[in-house]
Order: C-alpha cells, then sequence, then structure tokens
C-alpha cells in the first residue's frame, strides 16, 4: 500500500471509470493435496471487465509445498494514475 502521499488509480482501458478492486480465496483438493489460490483483482462497475493483478497459488502435498506467485496483469492491461493525495487540513 502506498503511503508516500500518492494514491493509484485503475482506470478501465474502455470506460475509462475507476475499478474496483476485489480479493478472492479459493481452496480445492486434489490427489492428495491441498491448493490455495488468492486472487487479486479489478473489476470494472460499467462494463464487467475483470483485470488480474496477483496470482498466488499454495500447494501442500505430501511431498512438501509450493508456492506459484503471477504478478504483472496490471501493468499490461489497465490504465493505471498516480496522482498526489491533497492534504486536508
Ligand atoms: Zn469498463
Amino acid at each position: 500500500m502506498p503511503s508516500d502521499g500518492n494514491e493509484i488509480e485503475v482506470l478501465c482501458p474502455k470506460c475509462k471509470v475507476p475499478m474496483n478492486f476485489y480479493s478472492r480465496t479459493e481452496r480445492s483438493t486434489k490427489s492428495g493435496s491441498v491448493e490455495t489460490k488468492i486472487v487479486r483483482y479489478y473489476r470494472c462497475p460499467v462494463c464487467g471487465r475483470v483485470i488480474v493483478d496477483e496470482e498466488l497459488t499454495i500447494r501442500i502435498g505430501p511431498d512438501g509445498a509450493s508456492i506459484v506467485n503471477k504478478h504483472n496483469g496490471l501493468s499490461k492491461s489497465a490504465i493505471i494514475v498516480v496522482k498526489p493525495v491533497s492534504r486536508v487540513g
């Protein structure tokens, strides 16, 4: 999270409106291993377009644990606006 006085706004590439941020956790079990997937994504309130910012998959099985992190979607497919936060008071 930015704390240096800048605010990041993600705009829908189609509608140019601010997108809402969501975080979702999915758990699934397959062939003896437990998989937890955490998806952080933005959704446009107008057209419903979804842009995945980060995807983290944690798999714990008989052989051990593995973590896969995918992170890049936002910079490729969204309009990111960084604007200074004006101090009030
Ligand atoms: Zn849109």
